[in-house]
């Protein structure tokens, strides 16, 4: 039996404790559901091992399609899993492709209503978890810079589109749900936190079932039963139409910018600075010129743009050995 000394967190539905890796940890998922900030709790025999088996499968599928996850493995029990200890970014990210939830309060739209594209929200995680602006995000230093807010938003909508794709071919609408990321040892960002319909808003494509924890928010079914018929699902292969991936072709927009290294001495950029001191604009301190890029890709999901993009600019649109490049995606 593991002692209580053991316990390096413990939160509503998870306790953390150590491995014989320094750089790893043992996830144990309790049997027990919360709701409404912990107003509303009910033990429920069999959840535990239900949430860590959901996260396992979805983290690998996260895994196989190159998104960078805390996920090691499964653990020794079914409630367990083995996840790479990382520094928490404290903020909850949601990404919505329909209105449900707070977002219904907040804004007022129809519930179960599309949205045009997925929308992401932050939320800081405190308290009462308010909703925050990236500018607000920035300013309290919860991430090490802008970029590493460009990177959650990217893999959040990669993530997106993975899970959109994944459970629209075994008949469920992915609503909404929410994400946390944190750094490892190295800085590199990873997906962490768990990956269980405590944190999503599933729904049955045809008779619009729950299929998520709104059950046991909203007291509408067995929360167990429903986890256990979701997995169910989530175990099917998908039909083969849906598995090919030229099937399902998106055209995805980005600019690609290149620029000197801050190191090396643009002529390009020096000359133009000495054309605008002649011209009078004595006051102008600094100028880089650099190349911006449009293009359009066609590709199976923004994971694959993106390899396409990033291997584009590295081998064609810029001189890697003296210019930095940036992408940024458009839709
Ligand atoms: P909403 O903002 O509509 O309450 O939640 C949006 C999505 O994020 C839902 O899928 C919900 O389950 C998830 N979510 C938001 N906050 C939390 C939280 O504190 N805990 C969990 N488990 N899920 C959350």
């Amino acid at each position: 039996m593991t002692v209580a000394t053991d316990i390096l967190a413990e939160g509503k539905t998870k306790t953390l404790r150590p491995t014989s890796q320094p750089d790893e940890l043992r996830v144990a998922f309790k049997d027990a559901a919360t709701a409404f900030n912990g107003k509303k709790y009910q033990e429920m025999p069999g959840k535990g091992a239900l949430n860590a088996r959901i996260s396992a499968l979805l983290f690998e599928l996260l895994a196989a399609q190159g998104i960078p996850t805390c996920f090691v493995r499964a653990g020794s029990e079914p409630t367990e899993l083995i996840y790479k200890r990382l520094t928490m970014i404290p903020l909850e990210v949601v990404v919505r492709n329909f209105a449900y939830g707070s977002i219904v309060k907040r804004f007022g739209f129809d519930e179960g209503m599309p949205f045009n594209k997925p929308l992401v929200e932050f939320f800081h995680k405190t308290s009462d978890d308010p909703q925050i602006t990236e500018d607000l995000i920035l300013e309290l230093n919860l991430v090490p810079t802008a970029a590493t807010l460009e990177a959650i938003k990217r893999l959040t909508l990669q993530i997106n589109e993975i899970f959109v794709a994944f459970f629209e071919a075994r008949g469920i609408r992915c609503g909404d749900f929410k994400l946390e990321f944190g750094l490892d040892p190295d800085g590199t960002l990873l997906l962490g936190d768990e990956l269980s319909p405590d944190n999503f808003r599933l729904r049955d494509a045809q008779s619009g079932a729950v299929l998520d924890k709104d059950v046991f928010r909203l007291d509408l079914a067995d929360l167990v039963e429903t986890y256990q018929g979701l997995l169910a699902r989530m175990e099917q292969p998908a039909p083969v139409s849906v598995s090919v991936p030229s099937a399902k072709l998106k055209t995805y927009q980005a600019e690609v910018w290149v620029h000197s290294r801050k190191s090396i001495l643009n002529p390009e950029s020096k000359a133009i600075l000495e054309g605008i001191h002649t011209l009078g604009y004595g006051n102008v301190q600094a100028l880089g010129a650099g190349k911006r890029f449009t293009l359009k890709v066609a590709a199976a999901s923004l994971v694959e743009a993106e390899q396409t993009l990033n291997q584009l600019a590295q081998t064609v649109l810029s001189n890697p050995v003296i210019e930095d490049y940036e992408l940024k995606f458009k839709n």
